[in-house]
């Protein structure tokens, strides 16, 4: 309310003081235009014999004209005024009406209540404005609700581990486990919060965009080489076959060779996990539009259709308690795209029920090079 009164006062008074200063110089100038005017015809009057007659006419011609004038003037005065005040209200109610809805949207957001929108103001500045808080609200809205869920999810993970190192330290005291049993129950729950804690850092640096790469001509086929020697040890004990597919010619792409082979590790380490023994994976790479796509297929259990929309989500398992089982943390495959994209690249994935997985991922070619070259 404050504002509105200060902007129609001072509307008003911008708009009066025009008024008062057209009168002063109406005042001023007008009777001087007749001056000559009037000077000539009691000239011509004088000429003609009529000296005093001349003088008493120009004076009183004056005197009318002035009067007139002053009279004219203050009967427009109110009228000017009305109209003034009216001019000043529009704008002025606008204003105010957008500052006010403004301060009780600020207000609302101060307080946690990020629901609250703008109605569409008209196209101006004003309306901008208006535009912006309304998506400020929006992106803050999304933050919040993310949080929160993320904050839900977390808790609900740290819960199982938690409830197992309960169990075990219970068991323990109780004299139902022994010192042994109890403390191997242990250490393979405080590995997997320590895994997931160390997941979560880097999902969370990952999403922030605060991972460091250190991006660097790598070959392909060195890269896809290393992989398979870090990991065919793991595979040969599970009875899984690990095979290295042809690679055709491939141009040196631009990554981080930690990162890139931290993605394969992920994506292996899956393969490994959803392949029954007697099953088999294959690593692999290829030209594709601009870029080198290297696959990490299996034979293993495979993704319900349903459920491949979502896996690269954060948390996200297709069957929850088999995969917190085998050590998973569901954040392997968030962590695998969000390098991947650090890196310039995309990944997705393709399956079949009970025929196998395979995923994909993409690498920018190192500058310099064309596909094939
Ligand atoms: P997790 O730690 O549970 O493996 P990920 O993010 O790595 O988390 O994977 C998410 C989910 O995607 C897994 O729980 C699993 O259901 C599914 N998944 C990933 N890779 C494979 C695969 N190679 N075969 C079958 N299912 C897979």
């Amino acid at each position: 309310m404050r504002l509105f009164l200060k902007l129609c006062l001072s509307h008003f008074l911008v708009a009066l003081l025009a008024l008062f200063l057209l009168f002063l110089l109406a005042e001023a100038l007008a009777p001087s235009f007749y001056r000559g005017h009037v000077a000539r015809m009691a000239h011509a009057l004088a000429m003609m014999g009529g000296g005093a007659m001349a003088e008493a006419l120009r004076a009183d011609l004056e005197a009318g004209l002035r009067a007139t004038l002053t009279s004219a003037l203050l009967a427009a005065l109110p009228l000017s005024a009305l109209g003034a005040a009216l001019v000043a209200l529009v704008p002025s109610l606008r204003l105010a009406r957008t500052a006010r809805l403004l301060a009780q949207g600020s207000r609302a957001m101060a307080e946690g209540n990020y629901g609250l929108r703008l109605p569409p103001l008209e196209g101006d500045e004003l309306g901008e404005l208006a535009l912006h808080f309304n998506r400020l609200a929006e992106a803050l809205d999304k933050v919040e609700k993310t949080r929160a869920e993320l904050i839900g999810t977390v808790a609900h993970e740290l819960r199982t581990p938690l409830s197992a190192l309960q169990g075990y330290a219970e068991g323990l005291s109780d004299g139902v486990l022994t010192p042994e049993r109890a403390a191997e129950g242990i250490l393979r729950e405080v590995r997997a919060l320590k895994r997931l804690v160390e997941d979560l850092a880097l999902v969370s640096r990952v999403e922030a965009q605060r991972v460091e790469i250190r991006l660097e001509a790598l070959s392909p086929k060195a890269l896809l080489e290393e992989a398979y020697q870090r990991f065919l040890p793991a595979f040969q004990s599970k009875g899984v076959a690990l095979g290295l597919a042809p690679i055709p010619p491939l141009p040196p792409v631009l990554a981080d060779r930690e990162r890139a082979l931290q993605v394969l590790a992920n994506l292996l380490h899956n393969a490994l996990r959803f392949t029954p023994e007697g099953g088999r994976a294959t690593l692999g790479a290829y030209p594709l539009e601009g870029q080198v796509a290297f696959f990490v297929e299996d034979t293993g259990v495979g993704i319900p259709e349903e459920h491949l929309p979502h896996i690269f989500k954060r948390f996200y398992r297709v069957d929850r308690a088999r995969s917190r089982k085998d050590g998973g943390t569901g954040v392997g495959l968030t962590v695998a795209k969000g390098l991947v994209e650090a890196m310039g690249g995309r990944v997705w994935a393709e399956s079949q029920v009970g025929v196998g997985s395979r995923f994909t991922f993409t690498l920018p070619l190192y500058r310099g090079f064309t596909e094939g070259g």
